[in-house]
């Protein structure tokens, strides 16, 4: 469907962004988005570290401020880090100046070349200003955990079903998103580790 995967017309809108990596190799790059917060990242990590698989954390620059031994943590443990703005911000309801203000201001807390806009929002001229200090990422995969409105045993099956070599997949560690995600994770795990699937942190 669209939104879980987006064609490639959509992506070749963005020059410049990453939506997917190599993809003739068995690889999943595993996101998580919205964090760090005591409530939901400690459990995502310790998953992570059962299965000893490394992934990618866009955090919230404001998270980080509020709870930075979460956020300690999460490096600790060997993740990559991204900024995903101080204030999650949607870049189309937002100009430029104040966009990229608000970017640099997380990278105070944030040390990373990783970008990914929240919402996926980016307008051209926030791309130019970020392009040539970061390297931006979107997804191939998005897993929609944050809709309330879907059964966790539909994220899981999402998931499944989009994901592919080289896909960059997209989950939150948030409290919306907190029920979802609890559920489909291991499963999708467990399954993607039976195709053969390996996993690395985002270039
Ligand atoms: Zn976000």
């Amino acid at each position: 469907m669209f939104i879980e995967q987006l064609p490639n017309w959509v992506r070749r809108l963005y020059p410049g962004v990453k939506w997917r990596e190599d993809a003739t190799s068995k690889v999943i790059y595993l996101t998580f988005d919205d964090g760090p917060i005591p409530e939901v990242t400690p459990w995502v990590l310790d998953v992570l570290d059962r299965y000893e698989i490394k992934a990618t954390f866009f955090c919230v620059g404001d998270n980080v401020r509020k709870h930075p031994e979460v956020y300690q943590e999460v490096l600790r443990r060997g993740h990559r880090v991204g900024n995903h703005t101080f204030n999650h911000l949607r870049g189309f309801e937002i100009g430029c100046s104040r966009y990229v203000e608000n970017v640099h201001k997380a990278s105070e807390w944030i040390e990373s070349d990783l970008f990914r806009p929240p919402h996926g929002q980016l307008r051209y001229a926030q791309l130019d200003a970020l392009l040539p200090e970061y390297r931006i990422v979107q997804w191939d995969v998005i897993s929609r955990d944050y809709n309330g409105k879907l059964k966790p045993e539909k994220v899981l099956n999402i998931v499944k079903r989009y994901a592919r070599n080289g896909s960059i997949v997209v989950f939150h560690d948030s409290i919306k998103a907190e029920k979802n995600m609890k559920f489909a994770l291991p499963k999708a795990l467990d399954y993607w580790i039976k195709q053969g699937f390996t996993f690395r942190t985002l270039e």
